[in-house]
């Protein structure tokens, strides 16, 4: 008889201090006798990251700057925490590549998180891609990596990793699934899904981030208000499916329990269903092919009791309409639209600019010519600078000219 206990699954996390950080942490340790974490990562969040890093024990901390990472690397030495500390994109990349990594969440916010779940597609590794703007980026170039270095996607993304759950299990990355039709990609349609546009004039960044079913980073959370992250999803959804943007359907489920269906052309219809909780999308991608308890309650259809479905609004929603466009014209633009929302996104935050200037901002920098060609992941990065320095202009000229104020 065999009693060999199966090897530890060795995770990188890499965004440990977020959102869907901490809810990977939460099912990683529901599972020790599977999961081990390898390394972990954070930005500014340094209190967080040594509290972590107390508790996982990993080989590996990765933080912003040399001297971030000095103090951090004492710290845990007066604690008696044997981590080695790593800084920079470098960093990020080598514990995203390790040879004794088997997976990698890669779980960053933003463009910054683009080249580390490169790296760890580029050394074969299993990813949990929740960071959504590495695709939008880098689509083609970021699935012909995952073919060719012999990568594992899973998507952590409720809608796509539901959409994976409703596809046949031979269905391989970005090769186009057989008899589908659509894909339909719900939306909870945020927190000013009925505000009028003079309501969503004047939304502050609490209202914003206030989202009435998911607790996310402050990110996410105001794309989802201006509906901005739907049409991220959509991009997402055409890569990883191979889909043309015709063939994704935006559908407006308030309740959030659908988190997207298959529309085959037999006319079956295939969804997926659960409480609104990253953490059934985490445990499902972390385990798969197998599943394992996630910590989320069972779904009880009879406090439900009902669902809607609502076509969005592109007009009140220009953010989508952008979306769709930039799907639609491929090349820069998916790039240009991303850079443009982050630097609108972070202005709002900051309350430079009012809610409704979020797509102006965004419409007016894609309406620029800059450079198209895509080949590489460097032109990527130098089309995303570019269309940031565009939108931080348009900032500059905004709040001289209008004396913008909320
Ligand atoms: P959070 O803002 O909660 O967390 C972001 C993480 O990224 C933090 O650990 C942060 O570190 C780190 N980070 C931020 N900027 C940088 C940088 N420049 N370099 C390195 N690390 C950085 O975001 P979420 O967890 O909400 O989202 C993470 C990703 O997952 C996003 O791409 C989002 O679209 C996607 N996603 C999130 C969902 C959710 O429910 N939250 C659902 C589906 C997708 P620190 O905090 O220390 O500064
Ligand atoms: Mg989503």
């Amino acid at each position: 008889m065999n009693t060999d206990k199966p090897r530890l699954q060795q995770i990188t996390v890499l965004g440990a201090t977020g959102s869907i950080g901490s809810s990977t942490l939460d099912v990683i340790r529901q599972h020790p006798d599977r999961y081990q974490v390898f390394a972990l990562t954070a930005h500014s969040r340094m209190a967080e990251l040594q509290a972590l890093c107390i508790q996982h024990r990993p080989r590996f901390a990765v933080v912003a700057d040399a001297a971030s990472a000095k103090r951090l690397q004492s710290d845990l030495h007066t604690a008696g925490v044997a981590t080695a500390v790593l800084f920079g994109q470098q960093g990020l990349a080598e514990v995203a590549a390790h040879p004794d990594v088997d997976a990698v969440m890669a779980a960053i916010v933003g463009a910054a998180g683009l080249p580390s779940a490169m790296a760890a597609v580029q050394a074969g590794k299993k990813i949990l891609l929740a960071n959504k703007e590495a695709l939008v980026m880098s689509g083609a170039l970021f699935m012909s990596a995952v073919r060719e270095h012999g990568a594992q996607l899973l998507p952590i993304d409720s809608e796509h990793n539901a959409i994976f759950q409703c596809l046949p299990c031979n269905y391989a990355e970005g090769l186009a699934p057989v008899g589908v039709r659509r894909i339909l990609l719900t939306a909870s349609g945020g927190p000013f899904r009925n505000s009028s546009y003079a309501e969503l004039e004047r939304v502050t960044p609490a209202q914003a981030c206030a989202h009435p079913n998911w607790s996310m980073g402050q990110k996410i959370s105001v794309d989802s208000a201006t509906m901005m992250n739907k049409g991220l999803e959509l991009i997402e959804a055409c890569w990883l499916f191979a889909a043309r943007p015709t063939q994704v359907e935006v559908v407006i489920h308030p309740q959030s329990v659908i988190h997207s269906l298959v529309d085959y052309i037999d006319g079956s219809v295939l969804a997926q269903l659960g409480n609104p909780d990253m953490r059934t999308p985490i445990a499902h991608a972390m385990a798969w092919p197998e599943r394992i308890a996630s910590g989320v309650a069972p779904l009880d259809l009879f406090t439900l009791a009902r669902m809607d479905f609502i076509a969005p609004d592109l007009q009140r929603f220009a953010c989508l309409r952008l979306a769709i466009a930039a799907a639609q014209a491929g090349a820069a633009a998916p790039i240009v639209l991303n850079a443009a929302n982050e630097v609108a996104v972070a202005a709002f935050l900051q309350e430079r600019i009012r809610f409704t200037q979020i797509p102006q901002l965004i419409e007016d920098v894609l309406s620029l010519q800059m450079s198209t060609t895509v080949h590489d992941l460097e032109n990527v990065l130098e089309i995303d600078q570019q269309a940031r320095a565009y939108a931080n202009t348009w900032l500059n000229k905004q709040s001289i000219t209008a004396g913008v104020g909320l």
